[in-house]
């Protein structure tokens, strides 16, 4: 049998490639080889290296060329990739995909890894001093005048620079360079002195570097907890170690990166998704030299190297933008326990309202569990009160008591957020004559009415249709938008408070990169404002003349058939209700609901977030629900219903008929249609973790050989976080 190279390629498929090596010496696992695939050629990445091969050495082709003389992925990052593929039943090739940026997935030599400078050149200084230039390419050579940024600096302190960064280079009056980034500088902030809690959290972790450990941080928004990370970070600094920070999404506003580079005195490299991939591959490839010593992401910065790793702490752990919903779908935070195992590391993951499996993990002993209960900042804890909607005359779906409230805020001179997580004017526009709504054609839901842009668009699947002028069932000339969007508020609470400027914070309003920062920037502290907004709102910026938060809309989540949806509802309020009072001035917050006896809402006022969870934690327990049993979740979709039903059941047919696993389905899916295609599922749950994974890779290969399999599109989702 020949001896070859099992290589990793970047197709959706669950096997790794048999190659002959090259000629000359093969190349080792992690490193990057071009191989012929079909007519093509790809990047593969070698898993496996010196292995026999099960194919007749005649069918073997060799591998063109190797990319690398050193890995590019090192050993633990192979390792930590395996695993993960082994576990989300990933394909090798696209779990290689995540962890690599892209332009470093190119047959293409390494670029160049110095930090990228900006200096003056001395055309650049004349023109500076004749004072010849304008707008933003004025203010970029005095900026520079005072000496070389970096794009990072630059990206701080002038956003959009880049463009007049390319005018004056053409020009000859700017020089870009590459440069090794400086030594520690001397911090440009200092640390304030921790309390005695934060104290005890930096000493519990700090004592366990060098080591693995998990930690669960809990602490409400601004109870100090980026300040535990920023005395560990420099912990790791000065033993020369290298420190991993994870940020949901929407929590990486520039504010967070100002923070972390002026208290540390050191380049914070930050990775996510709407850096270029220059900027991104040459990050990563920093962190993979050890010269990045703090880097900051969001989901897929997990896959970054970390040869002289210390820490891992990962911000808002309960955040579902950890779990990768498409293609490979891992949990960057579980991904992180698990890297930090390996890596012989702490693990600290911090949230106000801790996901229910990481207390099930504190409770279990395998997480220790520390507390943040003061908040150094605020004078106390917001007042919460419930608002019973029932028989109140609305306005705009809006209560007289909200309104009051929002009323005496603004007339204080403070600023009130209007909380709802539904964007667009209302959420369904309906004819009262004839009782045609308006529905998406590829999803059969209501389309939301937009009324700014005149349109209805499916939050489903983007499908937007014009604002029918009249109905289009009678043609009765008047529809009625029934319900409540986050546009529909902004109009409502702008005509009633017509002095206060109102502001609109959501998807829409924030299309455009860094529109939500500039959109916050433009609200005064010392002046009245009425925010309105979606979850987008719930973090992000500080606002330190934010005195009232009021929560619309809490009903549906008290109705939704996702068994995750209380636990979310109560993580969403207690987030929200953050904002409240985070300066000096006492804060108040309060949920609008229908329901006010509902057991969660009073638990959560009554109690708070800990003693919410506890309950919903012994819920699940009782009926078997994560984290107490482990599910799989089969999806499949296609254009027609009988080749979901024929796959599906084909599917359930593959699974051993004599098993510990609970079984539901085939059924459709909670969304039945989406963008025209129908779809349906097979959950599986298992009490042992254990019994269910010996089982799923087989059952995979299984499915993969199904006729029925080539008809629709299917995906198994390991820990779902939802089962749309
Ligand atoms: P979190 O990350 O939990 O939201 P932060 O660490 O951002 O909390 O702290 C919230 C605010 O309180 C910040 O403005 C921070 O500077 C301030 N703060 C945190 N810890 C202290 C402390 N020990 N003394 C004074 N101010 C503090
Ligand atoms: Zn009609
Ligand atoms: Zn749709």
């Amino acid at each position: 049998m020949p001896t070859v190279l099992r290589v990793a390629l970047p197709l959706p498929l669950p096997t790794l490639f048999d190659y002959l090596p090259p000629a000359a010496e093969a190349p080792r696992p992690g490193s990057r080889v071009l191989v012929p695939f079909g007519r093509d050629k790809l990047v593969g990445v070698v898993v496996e290296s010196g292995v026999e091969s099960a194919v007749d050495g005649g069918r073997l082709k060799q591998v063109l060329r190797a990319l690398d003389n050193e890995p590019l992925l090192d050993a633990e990052l192979m390792q930590t990739l395996a695993w993960a593929t082994d576990y989300w039943l990933g394909a090798p090739g696209e779990v290689c995909a995540n962890a690599l940026p892209l332009s470093l997935r190119e047959a293409r030599p390494l670029p160049a890894i110095g930090e990228e400078y900006w200096a003056i050149a001395p055309a650049g200084r004349d023109a500076h001093e004749a004072g010849s230039r304008r707008g933003g390419s004025r203010s970029l050579l005095a900026r520079l005048a005072g000496g070389a940024l970096s794009a990072q600096e630059l990206n701080e302190c002038q956003p959009g620079w880049r463009e007049a960064a390319r005018r004056l280079a053409t020009a000859g009056l700017l020089e870009r360079r590459d440069q090794a980034p400086p030594e520690r500088r001397q911090p440009a902030s200092t640390a304030p002195a921790l309390s005695g809690e934060q104290q005890q959290a930096v000493a519990a972790v700090g004592s366990s570097l060098g080591r693995y450990q998990p930690f669960l941080l809990d602490g409400v928004t601004g109870s100090g907890k980026t300040e535990v990370y920023l005395a560990l970070i420099e912990q790791v600094l000065a033993q020369g170690g290298q420190s991993l920070l994870l940020v949901p999404e929407i929590g990486l506003a520039p504010q967070t990166v100002r923070r972390l580079r002026e208290r540390l005195g050191v380049t914070v490299e930050v990775l996510h998704s709407n850096l270029s991939e220059g900027d991104r591959a040459r990050a990563w490839l920093r962190a993979r030299a050890g010269t990045a010593r703090v880097i900051l992401g969001t989901r897929s910065a997990i896959f970054t190297p970390l040869p002289q790793a210390g820490l891992i702490i990962v911000d808002e752990e309960h955040d579902g933008s950890y779990k990768q919903q498409d293609g490979f779908r891992y949990h960057a935070r579980d991904l992180a326990v698990v890297r930090a195992r390996t890596l012989g590391v702490p693990v600290l993951l911090g949230s106000g309202t801790p996901s229910l499996e990481s207390l099930a993990n504190a409770e279990a002993g395998r997480y220790r569990h520390l507390h943040l209960r003061a908040r150094p900042g605020a004078v106390r804890a917001p007042q919460v009160q419930i608002i019973d909607m029932r028989a109140q005359r609305l306005e705009h779906g809006l209560s007289p008591a909200l309104l009051a409230a929002v009323g005496e805020t603004v007339a204080r001179g403070e600023q009130a957020l209007v909380f709802r997580n539904r964007r667009g004017y209302a959420p369904v526009l309906l004819c009262h004559g004839c009782g045609w709504h308006a529905e998406c054609p590829h999803c059969q839901r209501p389309l939301t009415l937009h009324a700014g842009r005149r349109q209805l668009i499916c939050h489903h699947c983007d499908h937007r249709q014009r604002m029918p002028a009249a109905c289009p069932g009678c043609g009765a000339p008047a529809l009625t938008a029934l319900g409540h969007g986050t546009e529909r508020l902004e109009e409502a609470l702008t005509a009633r408070f017509p002095q206060v400027p109102v502001l609109r914070v959501d998807r829409e309003t924030t299309r455009r990169k860094d529109a939500f920062e500039e959109l916050l920037a433009t609200l005064d502290d010392a002046q009245p404002a009425i925010l309105v907004g979606t979850q987008m709102l719930a973090k992000g910026h500080d606002l330190p003349n934010l005195t009232l938060v009021a929560i619309v809309g809490v009903d549906e989540g008290l109705h939704s058939v996702d068994f995750r949806a209380e636990e979310r509802l109560a993580q969403l309020v207690v987030q929200v209700a953050g904002r409240a009072g985070r300066a000096r001035k006492p804060g108040r917050v309060l949920l609008q609901t229908h329901q006010p006896d509902h057991p969660l809402l009073r638990n959560l006022l009554a109690h708070g977030y800990a003693a919410a969870a506890r309950d919903l934690l012994a819920e699940r327990r009782l009926i078997q629900l994560p984290p107490y049993s482990h599910q799989v979740l089969l999806r499949a979709e296609a254009p027609g219903r009988d080749a979901v039903d024929a796959f599906l059941a084909a599917a359930r047919a593959a699974l051993p008929t004599q098993t510990p696993l609970q079984i539901a389905g085939p059924m459709p899916a909670p969304m039945a249609l989406r963008a025209g295609r129908q779809r349906g599922q097979l959950l599986i749950e298992s009490a042992s973790r254990g019994a269910l994974r010996g089982l799923l890779r087989p059952w995979q290969q299984a499915l993969t050989a199904l006729p029925a399999a080539r008809k629709v599109r299917w995906s198994l989702d390991v820990d779902p976080i939802d089962l749309y």
